[in-house]
């Protein structure tokens, strides 16, 4: 266990599986299952299966409904409204990460510790957009927390699909895209850039898929790969989990043009462990000018780093009188980014 010393919020105790609330016995995120757990988002590493009590948007306990059955005492908590876990206030606000994500506030004691599970800035059709919270403490996600990262325009990345496709009309375009989150934004993108035709999915992108359509976000027309014949996805876009890019399934399409979306594109190496001839660069997490930026507008007195390249957002902090220390919570390469 790592005690955060010195620092406010004594209250909470950043341990290896994650963010303890002992007064309340309450977990953030917790990577085991645990008695009472507060989850950000439906990806993986924040979500588990098997916790007591769950609180989460109804968003998030939908997906993690879909992902690992129905949750023994799981209470929806809808955005903006505080609830009592114990002698500790949380309030849910959105994250703009994926559909139904959130950065829970944690209030006790007079203080407010702002937790950000995982965020992004910029506009994604699939879900809500993040919103400044004001805190003594933000615990700030660092993914991309190097200057080096800084993700291109959104548009730019779907046109270079949308160019691929056009260029090529006896092949389809493959994307790579992870089945939480990123499938779902690279399809609402296409949408939105005025792609009408049907776009192909692997079958294991399909619940996913389905739930978001049920709560609300339009995808327009999706046919399973399984479904269709080679000759029908000429020209057509397609969709697969990353795993599946290079693998006996993709046999099935006709001469596809191998692509993947991720901010992790940004990196040449990532892109040619996979073969992926057409890098998209799109990230579901801030990059290093949304991180500063939105230290700079959130202005809190401390700043905690987890999950992911610490060392230069800690450094940038202390560069400009902000305390901040990194908190080495357990964490591995996920399926989100
Ligand atoms: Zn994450
Ligand atoms: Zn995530």
């Amino acid at each position: 266990m790592q005690k955060v010393e010195g620092l406010r919020a004594k209250w909470i105790e950043a341990r290896p599986q994650g963010l303890y609330l002992p007064s309340a016995d309450a977990w953030v995120d917790p990577s085991q299952p645990v008695a009472r757990a507060l989850v950000t988002h439906g990806h993986a590493d924040h979500a588990r299966g098997g916790h007591g009590e769950v609180w989460a948007t109804p968003e998030t306990l939908a997906i993690m409904t879909v992902r690992y059955g129905e949750q023994t005492a799981a209470a929806a908590v809808a955005y903006r409204e505080p609830l009592a876990v114990g002698d500790v206030t949380a309030t849910f606000f959105p994250a703009g990460h994926v559909l139904g994500s959130a950065q829970i506030l944690l209030e006790k004691d007079g203080e407010r510790v702002v937790v950000s599970g995982d965020y992004k800035r910029r506009p994604d059709p699939t879900c809500a957009p993040f919103e400044p919270v004001p805190c003594d403490v933000f615990i700030t996600e660092a993914t991309f927390g190097l200057p080096v990262f800084r993700h291109p325009d959104t548009r730019d990345e779907i046109a270079k699909l949308l160019a691929a496709r056009a260029a090529n009309p006896a092949r389809c375009v493959l994307v790579g895209a992870y089945a939480l989150g990123k499938a779902q934004r690279v399809i609402a993108e296409l949408r939105g850039a005025g792609f009408e035709e049907p776009i192909y999915i692997h079958g294991a992108l399909q619940r996913l898929c389905d739930l978001y359509r049920e709560l609300g976000v339009d995808l327009g027309e999706l046919r399973l790969v399984a479904d269709a014949a080679k000759a029908e996805m000429e020209g057509a876009i397609v969709l697969c989990p990353p795993s599946a890019l290079n693998d006996r399934w993709s046999r099935r399409l006709p001469d596809p043009i191998t692509a993947m979306a991720s901010g992790w594109m940004r990196v040449r190496q990532r892109a040619r462990q996979r073969n992926v001839e057409l890098p998209i660069v799109l990230s579901d997490h801030a990059d290093w000018d949304e991180l500063t930026d939105t230290l700079l507008e959130i202005r809190p007195v401390e700043v905690w780093v987890t999950h992911g390249r610490d060392d230069a957002l800690v450094h940038w902090c202390m560069t400009r009188q902000i305390k901040a220390k990194p908190l080495h919570l357990a964490h591995y390469e996920d399926e989100d980014d």
